[in-house]
Order: structure tokens, then C-alpha cells, then sequence
């Protein structure tokens, strides 16, 4: 028989674990063509979501776990489930069932049927989500459709199915810097996807601040781009033929009327604006150069503090 892995970050989920296990137990005894296998990632989870796995994993031999040595975050823990999973075919979920898992039997049903390598899922709504993250998203996803070359789809979710040979192909990408909604779009093959209203977590708290999906964001944007680099070439080009401009007109004017010497606030301005754009240039070269530097160190991606993962 085939077997689906379920893998799971977790992140001080406790109070959602329950209702997860539950809903996924009950969704595993319908699809019954298939063996299931949970890998449940412990991402340095500082209350009691580790022993409350242990506990599930000695009543269940399907269930694994990772437990991490600290917090390294959602896209560690994802690719750690990637790499020790052993199913033909894998989907990730969140721990705190806003991905139903009532889609898995059609999402199944899709690879093994109709030929797909992949089913995603999007939200169609943001429902219960605060407005101005809403509108920060929806900004994201414009902006990183317009400059980057994978493509991401508004409100897509991490949630997806895969087969093993996708699987694989993310995992030959061994970058530092993981945003995988640009990996999975980078590396291609057919995905199917399913749009389903949003549900809000079962229990707990959500663990992004604004400020954490502010970093996510930049971090997907120079992981998948290289145009906000073309920026300053962009500026120097267009104030080097404003300059030009200028001195042609000032030049005329001061061989027509005289040279009176005024302009001082408009020099000032003209020197904070150049100067201000040179700063955000000479910043965004550091945004590339620090991610080089992080992926040249070749750390691990994660650590593994405890497994019983074979
Ligand atoms: N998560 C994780 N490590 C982190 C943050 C989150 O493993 O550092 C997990 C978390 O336990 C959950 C999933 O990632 O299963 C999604 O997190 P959350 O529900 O807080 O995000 P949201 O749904 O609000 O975007
Ligand atoms: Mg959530």
C-alpha cells in the first residue's frame, strides 16, 4: 500500500494539537487505500506541545516527531518533514486545522487520478484576519508577481499535496534562506489548485507578528528577485539626464537674465532626495549581500534535538 505523510509544524501548539489529531484521525479512516504516516515537527515549542506528541506517537506508531533544539521556524521545520518523510506522497498542514483537512480525499484523488504532481490550496477570503494585514498581503503578492519570475498565487497556502518526485525536487534545493511559496513555484511541474473559504484557528494564538511577516516578505522577495538591484541603476540613470536637463536650462537662463544667487532650500531638498536614494540603493545591495553571506557560512538548516524517526 502507498503511504501519505502528514507533516506537521508545530510551534507551541497545544491547545490546537487535540482538535488536529482528532480531525486528521477520523479523515485517515475514510481514505482507506491509503496507509497514513504523521511527522510532526517540534519547532522549539516552549510549552508542553513535545510531550503531548511523545504521548500521541506511544499510543499511535504511525506518529513521528522531530523536535528541534530551538525556534528556527516554519520553513526549517517544513523542510525537516520534507526530508525524513517516507511517504510516496506528502502534504503539509498546519497544526491549527485552518487547512481542512476534509480537502485530503479529493486533493488524493487528484494526484492518483487525474495526473496532477501537485494540489495546492488558496484562500479566497480573508475573513477574521485584521484589515491592514489583509492589505499588506494583497501588497505582497502584487509586488512579488511583478518583479520576481516564480509566480505566487494571491492567498496561497502552504498546504499541498505532493509526490515523492516533487518532493525530491524541493529538496535539491538546499538554499539558507527558504521561502517555499517560491519554491514551489520555481520548480514547476502541474498543480491543481482549490480554493476554499478561509477558517480561523481552532485554538492558541497565531505566531506571526507584523514585523516577523514584514521580514518573511523581504526575505521572499530577495530570494525570488534580483530587480530591486537594478534599482539603483535605474535612479542613476534617470538623475544623471534630470542633471543634464538642468544644466542646459540654467546655463541659457543665467546667459539670458544674470546670475542672482538665490536657490538655497531647493539646493537642500535636491541633496536629501539624492542622498535619500543612494541610502536605499547602498540598503538594498545589503539585503543581497547579508543573504550571500548567510548562505555561504553553509549552516544547517535546522537541529535535531530528539526523533524517533528511523
Ligand atoms: N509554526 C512553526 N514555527 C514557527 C511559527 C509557526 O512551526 O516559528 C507553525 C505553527 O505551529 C502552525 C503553522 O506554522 O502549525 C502556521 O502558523 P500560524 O497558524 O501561527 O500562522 P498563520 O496561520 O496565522 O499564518
Ligand atoms: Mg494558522
Amino acid at each position: 500500500m502507498k503511504i501519505l505523510s502528514v507533516i506537521v509544524p508545530c510551534f507551541n501548539e497545544e491547545q490546537a494539537l487535540p482538535f488536529f489529531y482528532e480531525e486528521i484521525k477520523k479523515i485517515s479512516v475514510k481514505m482507506k487505500d491509503v496507509s497514513f504516516e504523521y511527522l510532526f515537527i517540534d519547532d522549539g515549542s516552549n510549552d508542553n506541545t513535545l510531550s503531548l506528541i511523545k504521548k500521541y506517537s506511544e499510543m499511535d506508531e504511525r506518529i513521528k516527531y522531530i523536535s528541534f533544539s530551538r525556534n528556527f521556524g516554519k520553513e526549517a521545520a517544513i523542510y525537516a518533514g520534507l526530508k525524513r518523510c517516507k511517504g510516496d506522497f506528502v502534504v503539509i498542514m498546519d497544526a491549527d486545522l485552518q487547512d481542512p483537512p476534509s480537502l485530503l480525499p479529493e486533493m488524493y484523488e487528484a494526484i492518483v487520478h487525474e495526473g496532477y504532481d501537485s494540489v495546492a490550496t488558496r484562500r479566497v477570503n480573508r475573513k477574521g484576519e485584521p484589515l491592514i494585514r489583509s492589505f499588506f498581503a494583497k501588497l505582497f503578492y502584487k509586488i512579488m508577481n511583478h518583479i520576481s519570475d516564480s509566480k505566487i498565487v494571491d492567498g496561497a497556502r502552504d498546504y499541498r499535496m505532493m509526490t515523492r518526485q516533487m518532493v525530491d525536487a524541493i529538496l535539491s534545493m538546499c538554499e539558507y534562506n527558504r521561502f517555499s511559496k517560491g519554491v514551489f513555484g520555481w520548480i514547476g511541474f502541474r498543480t491543481k489548485w482549490i480554493a476554499y473559504e478561509n477558517v480561523e484557528r481552532v485554538a492558541g494564538n497565531t505566531k506571526w507578528s507584523f514585523w516577523e511577516l514584514f521580514k518573511y516578505s523581504i526575505e521572499g522577495m530577495t530570494a525570488f528577485s534580483v530587480k530591486p538591484l537594478q534599482i539603483a541603476s535605474i535612479f542613476g540613470v534617470l538623475f544623471s539626464l534630470i542633471a543634464l536637463l538642468m544644466i542646459i536650462v540654467i546655463v541659457v537662463r543665467t546667459l539670458i537674465f544674470g546670475d542672482p544667487t538665490s536657490g538655497w532650500p531647493s539646493l537642500v531638498c535636491i541633496i536629501m532626495l539624492i542622498g535619500g536614494i543612494q541610502l536605499l540603493c547602498i540598503g538594498i545591495l545589503g539585503q543581497y549581500l547579508s543573504k550571500t553571506y548567510l548562505e555561504t557560512k553553509k549552516r544547517p538548516i535546522y537541529i535535531e534535538r530528539e526523533s524517533n524517526v528511523k
